[in-house]
């Protein structure tokens, strides 16, 4: 998964006696990074994503390359069409923030697979990913921006097989019972880096202080899980079709990640009857159909489908939302992906919660990496799209109780 190599694209001048800065360097020895690189001349680079740990193609890859000032260089992908409709995120403060880079910088024909990059006149690294990562230190730093707040506590659920800590989020008002309770999760996945941003997004919304994040606190408590993977996300694997099976299909049978057991073991006691709403965040695939629009997956059970559609009708209807959505782009039960096909490995959290006695509402929400339409997704719009999820899920808790 770690790959560093250098190589002299230019020349030195003797005359000179120095060497001019023309090292191409290429490295993903870093949280998140992942790329094999094959071949390289002294204007492009050929590479692929490295999905060793999954049991089927996927477009995850994350890179840091140094080149000197102004050089122009071709990365050229091996392996399948990895690069999305809004072509690769670039971030030039080493990961913490990000931008699309856009799709025209190559042939029409090759932009799924190949992009061209003029480097920074400073020299500084940069790094590419098929979409703006969202990582450990992410959450962190948001965390400190929020830290203090009483309502906010943060632990771990678990440990993760490589000892990291899984992190946990609760958001409750002291020495009060809650009316309601919300489970949220994102990443049980590792590659879906934008639920991050969705999710920190609802976080942020719910400590506001606007009328929605105050009548919430008042009225309900969140527990959420923002890397149900943190081992793949933090060592660069896409996490989806993870073998001998993905976080997301983890909840039938018995548990084989900690997470997911922690999860499954905690939660049901936690929920005592006021597990009213539980999310699972997720991101579709690459581009093309079901994968350019918002919409939840419907769940088999006619009465949470019901739930799902009520909750539609009201993410739909609040007003200035962050992203589009229409209650129409749902994806019901036995439709396209969505059948009992696509669950045979294991069910997903949405589908266990459901039957966790109290929760009415249990769904999975996809969120697409660079575009909904013709709204192009960035960190702050998918962050923004967090609070229009908190307002719908206070509408609907609300309508709980008439
Ligand atoms: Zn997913």
């Amino acid at each position: 998964m770690k790959y560093a190599y250098s190589v002299f694209l230019g020349f030195f001048t003797v005359a000179l006696g120095a060497t001019a800065s023309a090292e191409l360097t290429l490295q993903s020895d870093y949280p998140g990074g992942n790329i094999i690189v094959e071949k390289r001349t002294p204007a492009s680079v050929a590479l692929r994503q490295d999905y060793h740990t999954s049991s089927r193609w996927w477009f995850y890859w994350n890179f840091e390359a140094t080149a000197a000032p102004g050089e122009i260089v071709t990365f050229n992908f091996t392996d399948g069409k990895v690069i999305g409709t809004r072509g690769p995120a670039v971030s030039l403060d080493r990961g913490l923030t990000w931008r699309w880079l856009g799709s025209g910088t190559v042939d029409t024909e090759k932009r799924l697979t190949s992009f061209r990059y003029t480097f920074p006149k400073g020299g500084e690294p940069v790094r590419f990913a098929f979409a703006p990562p969202y990582q450990v230190s992410h959450l962190d730093r948001f965390l400190d921006t929020v830290s203090g707040n009483p309502v906010l506590r943060v632990d771990q659920l678990c440990q993760s097989k490589a000892q990291r800590d899984v992190p946990r989020i609760r958001i409750s008002t002291p020495d009060t019972t809650p009316q309601h309770r919300i489970f949220i999760t994102a990443r049980h996945h590792a590659c879906e880096s934008m639920a991050g941003y969705v999710l920190e997004g609802i976080v942020a919304a719910l400590l506001d202080d606007s009328e929605d994040g105050t009548w919430l606190r008042d009225h309900a408590e969140l527990m959420a899980i923002p890397f149900v993977d943190v081992d793949g996300v933090e060592q660069g694997e896409q996490g989806k079709y993870r073998s001998p099976r993905d976080h997301g299909r983890d909840y039938a049978g018995e548990a084989i990640y900690n997470s997911t057991r922690a999860i499954r073991e905690t939660v049901p006691p936690w929920a005592d009857g006021r597990l009213h709403l539980a999310l699972d965040l997720h991101c579709p695939h690459i581009r093309g159909n079901y994968n350019e629009f918002i919409y939840q997956v419907g769940q088999e059970d006619p009465a949470i489908w019901k739930e799902q559609q009520r909750f539609a009708t009201l993410l739909a209807a609040v007003p200035d939302k962050a992203l589009p959505y229409a209650a129409s782009n749902d994806l019901p039960f036995g439709q396209a992906w969505n059948s009992g096909k696509n669950y045979t490995q294991g069910i997903p959290m949405a589908r266990w919660a459901a039957d966790i006695p109290g929760v009415r509402l249990a769904t999975t929400i996809e969120i697409p990496y660079a575009n909904v339409g013709d709204v192009t997704v960035t960190t702050e719009k998918a962050r923004a799209f967090g609070a229009t999820l908190v307002t719908a899920m206070r509408h609907y808790l609300e309508s709980l109780d008439e």
